[in-house]
């Protein structure tokens, strides 16, 4: 296997503490990362580097973990635009938006939803994602939900069976009929495909009831259950994600004291996704009240044709920063560390020996420039498994 050594990197973030300065970061200074095939075997202060077969010199950047995007939804067909562009010039939202996508999801072919998914996928790429989560839920049948489950895993290990992402339309009069579906003959035809089992436990799609349902029959299918909770109002999503021992509650944007108790004493990741907020101009998730009841919090960009298309993970870190009321370091650990943690994975997020070796260039002195410089593509180069990307 061949060594490589990135040196004279300015500043970099191994999100390991006993490797750094001490902080949640573990930010080293003049710091160099070797590497051996697809893992990290070294990372420290580049005057204490190791040999190494090549030689890569990072002209003083900063190097972060790359991102993981533990929740998108990027098996889709069509386009919203159209809704985007009323919703913002003051027209009144007409719901249904998700009806829109199914239509236009079921009839586009399996070259077409591959070609929309690697698009999106490179695109994220560039801009530092390394790790992304998928799901399914714009098929709403059998047929087109394992469809999209096989699109998705021949790309991640990280795909989501959300066939309870809306009672699907062809069961307007019937949810029960819906549930029993999604629970029975779906289920059997996804569960292979997929590594996680999600629901959206809202008024209007799915109630606790049939979220524990729905869940409890994907757990007993080998998937792990991860929650659509708490999104546009409050409810039971978030504490029956912690009951049940979800990864991740996402969104949590309508909490309860108890829910925030719930999330802090339980083992689920509250990932915050503010892209959503911010493309329906919705009220933010009270990040800062999660970080100090000890909550541990991943960021997000909840990618989908609807509401909030943007693959790019600097952006909400920014919107975090300014308006969610973390600080930098907080918002790069929670779009990092904290994506992995709401994956239940430790080898990835992290840049320390035995990680893989996932990470972005920054064409800034620190990662506080990822907030300080919103919109600016600050990323300059992508590395995953050990293989230069971008
Ligand atoms: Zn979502």
């Amino acid at each position: 296997m061949t060594t490589t050594v990135v040196t004279n990197i300015g500043r970099l973030v191994t999100n390991d503490p006993a490797l750094g300065d001490g902080s949640p970061l573990g930010i080293v200074e003049d710091a160099a990362l070797v590497l051996d095939g697809e893992r990290v075997v070294w990372a420290g202060s580049a005057a204490g580097a190791p040999d190494a077969d090549v030689r890569v010199d990072a002209g003083g950047r900063a190097v972060i973990p790359g991102f993981v995007d533990s929740h998108s939804h990027l098996v889709f067909a069509g386009d919203r635009t159209a809704e985007f562009n009323a919703r913002m010039s003051g027209q009144a939202y007409a719901a249904g938006g998700i009806r829109t996508t199914v239509a236009a999801t079921r009839a586009a072919s399996d070259a077409d939803l591959e070609r929309n998914l690697t698009r999106y996928l490179d695109e994220a790429l560039r801009q530092g994602t390394t790790t992304f989560e998928t799901k399914s839920g714009y098929g709403l049948t059998t047929h087109d939900e394992a469809r999209a489950l096989r699109i998705a895993a021949a790309h991640t290990d990280e795909v989501t069976y959300l066939g309870a992402h809306i009672v699907s339309p062809d069961f307007a009069d019937d949810p029960a009929g819906y549930v029993a579906l999604v629970t029975g003959e779906m289920l059997d035809a996804c569960a292979p495909h997929a590594r996680w089992v999600d629901v959206f436990c809202e008024k209007g799609a799915f109630d606790g009831d049939q979220a524990r349902a729905i869940l409890t029959a994907g757990m007993a299918k080998g998937l792990h259950p991860r929650v659509h909770a708490n999104q546009l109002s409050y409810g039971p999503g978030v504490q029956l994600a912690v009951e049940l021992d979800a990864a991740s509650a996402d969104h949590c944007t309508h909490l309860t004291d108890a829910d925030v108790d719930a999330l802090a004493n339980g083992n689920t990741v509250a990932t915050l996704l503010p892209g959503a907020e911010f493309s329906t101009r919705a009220e933010w998730p009270d990040a800062r009240r999660l970080l100090d009841a000890g909550v541990t919090v991943a960021l997000s960009t909840d990618c989908n044709p609807g509401s909030s298309f943007t693959s790019s993970v600097p952006f909400c870190i920014a919107l975090a920063v300014r308006d969610m009321r973390m600080t930098p370091d907080e918002a790069l650990w929670s779009a990092t560390a904290g994506g992995a943690a709401a994956l239940r994975r430790t080898d990835i997020g992290r840049l320390a020996p035995g990680a893989y070796a996932d990470f972005a260039l920054l064409d800034a002195p620190s990662h506080v420039h990822l907030a300080y410089r919103p919109g600016v593509p600050l990323v300059t180069e992508v590395w995953k498994r050990g293989s230069r990307m971008v």
